[in-house]
């Protein structure tokens, strides 16, 4: 099945009510643990679209792998590359996206990651390999809820090897000076998120969300929510070569008071929501799902990926639970 940036998938996306939004900001109680065995898709399913900050258009087929394969990406476009791990510590670039690449090789690499690992992630997908022919995953309609259709469209298989899950054994903390931070807690079970924004645009404010990590609620309340941007950034953003392929069919534009979408929000916590899914994402490059808490404020690409840094700077964070030892020595091999 080929699925083209034209294709309509917006019947899978489901206007939300206010009332969902939790009123506190404390972390959420996990959601019950899910199957304790590996997942990867039933079938290659193929997408094509823009990138969003390189423009270019670009050919991506989320393919089936084996357990303990975890998530990789390929270059198909460039003979001599070596697939790419979609981990922590091949992160090469966090300026307003994520961008992978394996050491020694900086120039190859694949950028914008963070929507699709946050639908892979929310759908328990452990192991994929993913052919790409450009430097960019396509940015489809700027969310995860598209990347969500695609996995939903190839299904989902199980695997014969228990899924390896990491559990955080006591809190990590990363910070900047401007005040925004990143922090992983212990918790009981399950994996749950918390973040908050303060953007000096009025349209967006001070919002705050917080929810567990599952399907079910990830493609309510956070999978759909798109990418935005404030008008006055965008001169310079495409001065600096990033989001040449950005328009109103791919993110929120702001100016003041105003959203220039001619169709508004998908939801009035959009932006926070959007965050919160990027913190999905960008997390997943842990290599495995977290029995954790995760509360960001104001963190983005760069904050999530210094907390998972920190987070396996010490054996002592952090260990596994339900799995092989042969992930847990993998890991530690690069902490
Ligand atoms: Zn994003």
């Amino acid at each position: 099945m080929q699925i083209t940036a034209e294709t309509p998938f917006k019947a899978s996306i489901v206007p939300l009510p206010l009332s969902s939004t939790p009123s506190s900001f404390s972390i959420l109680p996990g959601n019950a643990p899910r199957t304790p065995l590996q997942n990867t898709l039933k079938k290659a399913i193929t997408c094509v679209g823009i990138g969003l900050h390189s423009g270019a258009q670009v050919r991506m087929t989320l393919n089936p792998a084996p357990a303990g394969h975890g998530i990789v990406f390929e270059r198909v476009d460039l003979t001599s590359s070596a697939p790419i791990a979609a981990r922590y510590d091949n992160v090469v670039c966090t300026r307003l996206s994520t961008v992978i690449a394996n050491s020694g090789t900086p120039e190859i690499r694949v950028a914008t990651i963070e929507h699709l690992m946050a639908a892979l992630h929310a759908n328990g997908i452990d192991n994929a390999r993913i052919e790409i022919d450009g430097p960019e995953t396509p940015v489809l309609d700027g969310s995860a809820a598209e990347f969500d259709f695609l996995i939903q469209c190839a299904g989902t298989q199980i695997l014969e090897l228990p899924r390896a899950v990491i559990e955080v054994l006591r809190p990590v903390h990363v910070e900047e000076e401007s005040g925004a931070f990143a922090e992983l807690r212990p918790a009981r079970s399950g994996f749950a998120l918390a973040m908050s924004i303060d953007f000096s645009a009025s349209v967006i404010g001070q919002q705050r969300h917080a929810m567990p990590l599952n399907l079910e609620r990830f493609r309510q309340e956070v999978g759909f929510c798109r990418t935005f941007v404030e008008r006055k950034e965008i001169e310079a953003l495409q001065k600096m070569g990033l989001a040449r392929g950005g328009s109103l069919h791919n993110a929120i534009v702001v100016e003041g008071e105003t959203v220039l979408n001619p169709c508004g929000l998908r939801h009035p916590k959009e932006f926070v929501r959007h965050k919160l899914m990027d913190a999905v994402g960008d997390l997943y490059l842990a290599g495995h799902t977290l029995q954790a808490g995760f509360m960001g404020h104001k963190s983005g690409h760069t904050l999530n990926n210094k907390l998972l840094r920190a987070l396996f700077a010490s054996a002592e964070n952090w260990r596994f639970v339900g799995s092989e030892e042969s992930s847990r020595t993998e890991l530690r091999a690069t902490a």
